[in-house]
């Protein structure tokens, strides 16, 4: 049995607690070896960033300094062309081989627009998907197909509720909603506080609050 690999992408726009609370949590539930934290270059599905990819990417660095169970994978902020999960997958999965367990991670808003997403179809034969319940987002994980999109709660009835063992007997295709610490910090709500001035401090690691502080950004 091989264990599996988490993927968490975002904008990191900037990197927050929610974040990495999502990476540890899923760490310790799903029996992940590593998880791969990958900033968007230009994300196709939602507002460009406010910074620049090369400062997210290292804002996510900074974060996981001295935690070996978190990697930094910064192809998706290196390239040129835009940020599909499902190329990425693609890439992860050539390169872990066909049998190896990934783990796409998602808060449950990611996850409840899923049906938007380039050949959204297409990820569940490439990963299998958990989802997080994020505060503000729909009550609870496991009620999550009575509140979803009918496209996506017809793609997923056959797939959801899984447990971490199944993740770890398939290489893909299955959906696990597992609970994590309620933490309403959202990367919005950081760059508002800054904009405006006031504190965010113990809301994100402060070596990326140095970085955000000495780097002028989202003043
Ligand atoms: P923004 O406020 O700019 O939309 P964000 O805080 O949602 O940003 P993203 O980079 O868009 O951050 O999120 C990356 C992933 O992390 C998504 O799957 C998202 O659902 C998840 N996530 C972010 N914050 C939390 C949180 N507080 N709890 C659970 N999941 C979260």
């Amino acid at each position: 049995m091989l264990a599996p690999i988490g993927i968490l992408g975002g904008t990191f726009d900037p990197i927050h607690y929610g974040h990495l609370r999502l990476a540890e949590e899923a760490r310790e539930a799903l029996a992940l070896e590593q998880t791969l934290l990958i900033p968007s270059g230009q994300p196709p599905h939602r507002e460009v960033p406010q910074t620049a990819a090369g400062d997210r990417l290292a804002m996510a660095r900074l974060a996981i300094v001295a935690n070996p169970s978190i990697v930094v994978d910064p192809a998706e902020a290196e390239s040129a062309t835009p940020s599909y999960s499902v190329l990425t997958l693609e890439r992860l999965r050539a390169k872990f081989g066909p049998a190896r367990p990934l783990v796409l991670l998602l808060g449950a808003d990611a996850f409840a627009g899923l049906p938007s997403w380039h050949r959204w179809r297409e990820l569940f034969a490439l990963a299998h998907i958990a989802v997080a319940n994020r505060p503000g987002h729909p009550p609870h994980a496991r009620r999550f197909p009575e509140t979803l999109s009918q496209a996506l709660a017809a793609e997923c009835s056959q797939r959801f509720g899984a447990n971490a063992n199944e993740l770890r007997t398939s290489p893909a295709g299955r959906i696990l909603p597992f609970d994590m610490t309620p933490l309403a910090i959202s990367a919005s709500l950081i760059r508002a506080q800054l904009a405006a001035g006031h504190s965010v401090r113990y809301l994100l690691p402060d070596s990326v609050l140095d970085y955000i502080l000495s780097n002028h950004l989202y003043a």
